[in-house]
């Protein structure tokens, strides 16, 4: 078991990380995963850590931030796995809740199928489902699932857990896998209904399992994001690293990046951001030219989002 950071989060602020599982403990094998191939899937739930020990861990790393004065927001199941494979886990987040810290968690929803998994996740503060696809032959090919999973199973579990529910969805968008249009809008209108917080797209930014899984282009992503936004009320994307450190030459070419990070940027509100920092276009194209931001028209529109490039 292993507790790390507080690290940079892209959703969560400061969050101090608990790896609950073995390494490379997994449902699937996604084709993305950063962590490289899973050698073998698994189904069973089992018991890894201690809660008591995964506490005294925790407790230990929160006094010596306090000491160096640095802030924790969450507490986060982010394992190099699957946390809902720890069979403790319920039992782990209620001792950790008496901390007084927020808990979240992030999961790949393979096992949101079984009751005592969705009981677990709903008593953490903050919860992110991954939702790739609503197409059985598209999750074979992108998560590569355990055998004996069942698709309809993870698609009535999310429907079940999501009732009076917060969380968030997180789907990773792969070239020529999942990202053709018309699944898109599928995709979309699920999680639409499912009416999660916030729907997160996100792309391979590290180097993945297999090496044709590739990010999509600015155009294509600039597409997606607006074809959930059709659907679903709050849509980001996660394009950037968390620990990133592209140095921007000066605050507002930052504001930009982070926002042009999330959201694609219309130029006229592009144009009323920069005049409210009083400046003026020459920045724009000055990032353009540099290759940090990227320029695209889509339906008639011109959008800016950040480049790609930047990301290398
Ligand atoms: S669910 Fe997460 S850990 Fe498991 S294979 Fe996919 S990306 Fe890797």
């Amino acid at each position: 078991m292993m507790v790390f950071g507080p690290v940079p989060s892209r959703r969560l602020g400061r969050s101090l990380g608990i790896n609950n599982i073995p390494a490379k403990h997994c449902s699937y094998s996604c084709i993305y995963c950063q962590l490289g191939t899973t050698n073998k899937t698994y189904i069973k739930r089992k018991s890894f850590y201690s809660p008591e020990d995964i506490f005294a861990d925790v407790q230990e790393i929160i006094k010596k931030s306090r000491k160096k004065g640095i802030n924790i927001d969450f507490i986060t199941f982010v394992p190099s796995g699957e946390p809902t494979f720890d069979i403790n886990l319920g039992k782990s987040i209620d001792l950790l809740k008496l901390l007084g810290y927020k808990i979240a968690i992030i999961s790949n929803s393979s096992l949101i199928w079984i009751d005592d998994v969705r009981n677990d996740i709903k008593k953490a503060d903050w919860v992110s489902l991954k939702i790739d696809t609503v197409d059985e032959k598209i999750w074979r090919k992108i998560n590569q699932p355990n055998k004996m999973l069942r698709f309809s199973s993870i698609i009535s579990g999310l429907n079940n857990y999501s009732k009076n529910r917060n969380f968030v969805t997180e789907s990773m968008i792969v070239n020529k896998v999942n990202s053709n249009e018309n699944h898109i809008h599928e995709l979309a209108e699920f999680i639409a209904k499912l009416n999660p917080e916030t729907a997160y797209i996100s792309i391979p930014v590290r180097p993945p399992a297999n090496e044709n899984a590739k990010k999509p282009d600015e155009k294509t992503i600039l597409k997606i994001f607006e074809i959930f936004s059709e659907y679903v009320p709050k849509v980001e994307l996660l394009i950037n690293f968390e620990d990133d450190n592209f140095i921007p030459i000066n605050d507002i070419e930052n504001e930009i990046l982070k926002i042009t990070s999330v959201h694609p940027l219309k130029e006229e509100h592009l144009e009323s951001f920069l005049e409210k920092g009083n400046t003026d276009w020459k920045i724009v194209e000055r990032m353009i030219k540099s290759k940090i931001l990227k320029a695209i028209t889509y339906e008639g529109n011109n959008y800016y989002l950040r480049s790609l490039n930047s990301l290398k």
